[in-house]
């Protein structure tokens, strides 16, 4: 079927990828990957020909709207990034829009993905959460991206490059406070694979004390703020009861 197809990838263990996404790469007629020849290995492995071409965001206009032109003219393309699912945290937002755009069929395919798969079996409440993606690299801007979200109820998940874990987990120590639970989730599905909870102060000692805490790849989440409880106040209805009793008291 002409579409194109968004493809989740193993995020470091390809017994994750998944049999549709295998069978889905082999019949489209172009694969658009974020770096061909990172890509290059997977569909080796998988015994995968299709050609590809490189799609990243910066990838101009023009060239973006000739695969969507392509599309709807009848070829399948799939796109795939490095790792995981593809728009997060990574490119294809501005073809999928594109693509969108003009009436061509976009079909997910799900898979792997670093912030889910940190979320469930991080611990912290994930009823409501939210993915901040990658902090600015410089501690300033990360400060004044860090200084809105102190009191932000709901999870918040990060991903965060190895050798700035610890000015990281030192700036949100210092905005949400020592003692504020977060967890360090490092090498997901891999053979270091280390998920640890701890309060931020704890977690800095730890990753400032283990070298190999400063390597591979990290999502970082932190519990929401602790606001009153809502349960203190009363229900909308018994409010209004409650207003309306008021006035009748002498
Ligand atoms: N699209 C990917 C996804 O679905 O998770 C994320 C791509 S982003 C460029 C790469 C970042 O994701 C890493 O720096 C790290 O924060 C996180 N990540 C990817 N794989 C991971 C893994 N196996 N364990 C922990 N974090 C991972």
């Amino acid at each position: 079927e002409s579409a194109l197809y968004v493809v989740a990838t193993p995020i470091g263990n390809l017994g994750d990828m998944v049999p549709r996404a295998v069978e889905i790469l082999q019949g489209v007629d172009v694969i658009a990957a974020e770096d061909t020849r990172h890509s290059a290995r997977l569909l080796d492995h998988f015994h995968i020909s299709t050609p590809m071409v490189a799609y990243h965001d910066h990838t101009d206009e023009g060239r973006t709207r000739n695969m969507v032109e392509r599309i709807a003219a009848g070829e399948s393309v799939a796109l795939i990034s490095d790792a995981g699912t593809p728009l997060v945290s990574d490119p294809g937002y501005r073809l999928v829009r594109l693509a969108r755009e003009a009436g061509v069929k976009v079909i997910p395919v799900p898979g792997a993905c670093a912030m889910v798969a940190a979320l469930s079996a991080s611990g912290l409440p994930s009823d409501r959460f939210t993915f901040e993606g990658f902090l600015p690299a410089k501690s300033g801007q990360r400060q004044n991206t860090l200084k809105p979200l102190a009191k932000e109820p709901r999870t918040m998940v990060f991903y965060e490059a190895p050798h700035r874990i610890e000015a990281c987990l030192a700036d949100m120590a210092e905005i949400f406070g020592l003692d504020r639970e977060a967890v360090l989730a490092r090498e997901l599905t891999k053979t270091f694979e280390t998920i640890v909870s701890a309060p931020l102060s704890e977690l800095q000692t730890f990753v400032a004390s283990d070298a190999n805490q400063r390597k591979g790849e990290i999502v970082v989440l932190v519990r929401g703020h602790a606001g009153p409880t809502k349960d203190a106040g009363l229900d909308p209805e018994a409010e209004r009861i409650m207003s309306v009793l008021l006035k009748e008291l002498p």
